[in-house]
């Protein structure tokens, strides 16, 4: 994803709709009309408002509400991006994320 995209995402929460933090952990530079463009490849974006957390996989933002994350293979995925990055992300959401952490 490109890191514009920052700027007009929101929390999906529908009672949040906060501002999102961004902390990168995976990006590389794309050519894009002669220009170098900073493409996002993992990353873990988290609200500062209700503590929920949505992941960066594979240049994806994947911000499904809750109740789409809590099973089948998208739980799957986002359980391992969280081990896939747990020395970088911050233990408050390992610990108490929303809508899960790592148990
Ligand atoms: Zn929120």
């Amino acid at each position: 994803m490109k890191r514009w995209l920052m700027d007009i995402l929101a929390c999906s929460a529908s009672d949040c709709r906060s501002k999102l933090d961004l902390e990168v952990y995976k990006s590389h530079t794309q050519e894009s009309e002669g220009e170098e463009v900073d493409e996002i490849d993992e990353a873990l974006i988290s609200c500062p408002k209700c503590g929920r957390w949505y992941p960066v996989i594979d240049g994806i933002a994947c911000m499904l509400p809750d109740d789409l994350r809590m099973d089948g293979k998208q739980h799957i995925e986002e359980t391992a991006f969280l081990e896939r990055w747990k020395e970088k992300v911050p233990t408050d959401i390992l610990k108490n994320g929303l809508p899960f952490g790592l148990s």
